[in-house]
């Protein structure tokens, strides 16, 4: 298996090389040369998620890491439950059960114990800058790994209260940064040291590295395996549309996806494209789904890549949802179900709202995360999860910086 850059395909590099990396040289995103072939066998009737996984990514990174070694790194990083329930007409694949109560933790923690794997000799710094649930994901995953440290850095007063309660809780391993700015300010810092990192040893852990997006296709298959269905349509709430390229990769490897189904809040330019127009990106807009909250999504360089527009077009359809609708979303189904939807799942169940049996709809977040909303939907909070309650006895750490590169340089020279 070798992996290519987006842009120029001149040069393959192994997994290893493409997950150190993150973005290829030339400013592309690393995607397989070839896709790999996942005999149905490895997924179909699976009944125990870590030995489908190891099943599924074995063709995809078996000449690089034993399988019996990856089968131990998938079970240690992914042994939380993913539930399949049913919630009205459609299936609802619950992805927030894991520690920092949504789907980025399937990423983080894969990708997290990958890189230790490859990493040797000094510490390797991951910088993340985080708006929201990337951050607390990424900490939360990398947190008291040997060969890795993670500075995170926020906007300060610009996450929500339970958002920052994860950031900052005290982790082995992990520095969290208060930034005197706007998310925006904290990115540019981020560049601007791995630019030029002096004698530090940096990487990043955004949505851009290949490596969160092999172990997000574990759950497309589980669901699959789940439901035992011959063929079914998948629903995904999109944003940056990494889960929905792990779920393209998935489907390209033979998952039968009837299509797919790009849930988007105003943050419209990807289904606007899907629909056949062009110059559809652009600045974001702020909704009560703020993780998907995406402009100029990156992961469409990955999709442009690997399909032709006809075949994404035949393949994807895309919707989008105001946040009235959204909230209308969470209040019909608790009505019609007893369900309680998070605002990202909740546009993703507009969305299938008249879809035909089978539909799965992947489920990005606990309710729990987005109380305002939900209190606004519903005129009452939901049931606090038990992994929040025990959060908020945490110890916490975290440092105020100034909105400049060489603010966080001196800090992470003289980490102890
Ligand atoms: C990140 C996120 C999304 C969007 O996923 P992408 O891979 O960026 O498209 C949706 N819902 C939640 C809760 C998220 O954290």
């Amino acid at each position: 298996m070798r992996y290519v850059s987006t842009r120029e395909q001149t040069q393959t590099v192994t997994f290893a090389t493409a997950l150190l990396g993150g973005l290829a040289p030339d400013g592309g995103l690393y995607v397989p040369q070839k896709i790999p072939t996942v005999n149905p066998s490895a997924w179909e009737r699976s009944t125990d998620f870590g030995t489908m996984a190891a099943n599924v990514l074995t063709p995809w990174l078996g000449d690089e890491i034993p399988k019996a070694e990856l089968e131990s790194i998938l079970r240690g990083a992914l042994n939380f439950p993913v539930p399949l329930v049913r919630v009205g007409n459609v299936w609802v694949l619950e992805l927030f059960h894991g520690p920092t109560l949504s789907f980025k933790d399937f990423g983080a923690r894969t990708m997290a114990r990958l890189m230790n794997r490859f990493v040797d000799g000094e510490p390797l710094t991951i910088l993340v800058a985080t708006s929201g649930d990337t951050g607390s994901a990424v900490a939360d995953g990398f947190c008291g790994l040997p060969n890795l440290r993670v500075a995170v850095l926020y906007p300060k007063g610009q996450v929500s209260t339970i958002q920052e309660r994860q950031l900052i809780v005290r982790r082995e391993g992990v520095r969290a940064f208060a930034v005197d700015g706007t998310f925006d300010d904290c990115q540019a810092m981020v560049k601007s040291l791995l630019v030029s990192p002096g004698r530090l040893r940096l990487s990043a852990a955004n949505s851009i590295n290949i490596g969160r997006l092999l172990p997000q296709m574990l759950y497309y298959y589980w669901a699959f395996a789940t439901g035992g269905w011959k063929v079914a349509d998948v629903c995904v709430p999109c944003g940056n549309l990494g889960n929905l390229t792990a779920g393209v990769l998935a489907h390209l490897c033979g998952l039968p996806v009837r299509s797919f189904i790009a849930a988007h809040n105003a943050n419209d330019g990807y289904p606007r494209y899907l629909a056949g127009e062009e110059d559809v990106f652009g600045a974001s807009i702020r909704t009560l789904s703020n993780a998907m909250d995406v402009g100029k999504p990156s992961n469409f360089e990955r999709l442009k890549f690997m399909l032709s527009d006809d075949q994404m077009r035949r393949m994807i359809r895309g919707s989008s949802w105001s946040d009235g609708e959204t909230l209308d979303s969470i209040r019909r189904v608790y009505e019609e179900t007893g369900y309680i939807a998070d605002p990202h799942t909740a546009v993703a169940l507009a969305a299938t709202r008249d879809a035909p049996d089978p539909v799965i709809v992947l489920s990005t977040a606990h309710p729990a995360k987005f109380p305002d909303t939900i209190e606004r939907a519903l005129g009452s909070t939901p049931e606090v999860s038990s992994g929040l309650t025990s959060l908020c006895a945490m110890p916490v750490r975290v440092q105020s910086i100034e909105a400049k590169p060489h603010a966080l340089r001196s800090k992470l020279e003289i980490w102890d």
